[in-house]
């Protein structure tokens, strides 16, 4: 029996990912599952993260793959029993063009990505995670998924028009938002958040992004530890609300 609490974050053998795993591990006190799509690079995290002192686990999961994501929840359910934490980091960025050049099959592939891929996952983790007394879901979104936002000139964003990204965004924003109006309705005490991480220095941009991955975790791990009078169905980044 492990009583830590237990948290899964996918694409966390690098990025905010891994940042978010170490936060939650180094303190929050948490057992963390780091979830990978690539065997090795997942078992490179999880030793950096062992030798901090946290008590990290490799979890195989590519979250276009619904055989892989089944046989994840059974892993968990296998070693754990239950989930308290599940934080839908995995996300690419594929196509860089302006709206009227975008790339039909790299549109398609991010939102298998980060659409799909957290669907399938919080399905199937919605049953372990209704075991725990406290479930947190976490999906990272990003201030480009923000409808009010892009449509606002002045935004210091606004010129960064990814219509696959910023789209698949919005909608992963959409799930949240049904996800926490579900579960409220059934009594359930999980709570479904969106976190912006704001632009963080990952592979992700090329490192050019301005804030640490220190920072962009933040966002994300606030909304994995509320407390049970914190928000469901809210969209955050650092500094508080972000408008959907
Ligand atoms: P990153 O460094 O490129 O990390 C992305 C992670 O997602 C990697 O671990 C990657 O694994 C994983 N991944 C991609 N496709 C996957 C799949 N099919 N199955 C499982 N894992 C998969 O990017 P990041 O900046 O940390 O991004 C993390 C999240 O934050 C994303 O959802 C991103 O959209 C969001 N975000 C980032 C920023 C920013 O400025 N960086 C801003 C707003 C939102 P591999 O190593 O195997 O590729």
């Amino acid at each position: 029996m492990n009583n830590n609490r237990i948290a899964l974050i996918t694409g966390a053998n690098k990025g905010i990912g891994f940042e978010i795993a170490r936060q939650l591990g180094k303190d929050h006190g948490m057992t963390v599952l780091l979830a990978a799509r690539d065997d090795t690079r997942g078992r490179e995290a999880a030793e950096k993260l062992t030798t901090l002192g946290v008590d990290a686990r490799v979890i195989s999961l590519d979250v276009t793959d619904s055989a892989s994501v089944a046989g994840a929840a059974k892993h968990i359910e296998r070693d754990f029993g239950r989930l308290d934490v599940l934080v839908n980091n995995a996300g690419v960025a594929l196509d860089r063009s302006p709206p009227s050049q975008t790339d039909v099959e790299k549109f398609k592939a991010t939102h298998e990505t980060n659409v799909l891929g957290p669907l399938l996952v919080t399905k199937a983790m919605l049953p372990l995670l209704k075991r725990s007394s406290a479930g947190r879901i976490v999906n990272m979104s990003s201030g480009l998924g923000s409808l009010t936002q892009n449509n606002n000139p002045s935004w210091e964003f606004s010129s960064v028009r990814l219509v696959a990204y910023n789209s698949s965004k919005a909608a992963l924003n959409m799930q949240t938002v049904l996800f926490a109006r579900e579960l409220a309705e059934e009594g359930s005490p999980i709570k479904v958040n969106s976190a912006d991480p704001g632009y963080t220095s990952t592979d992700l941009n090329q490192h050019q992004g301005t804030r640490t991955v220190e920072e962009g975790a933040r966002a994300a791990v606030r909304l994995a530890t509320l407390p049970n009078d914190g928000p469901s169905g809210g969209f955050f980044n650092e500094e508080g609300t972000v408008p959907w």
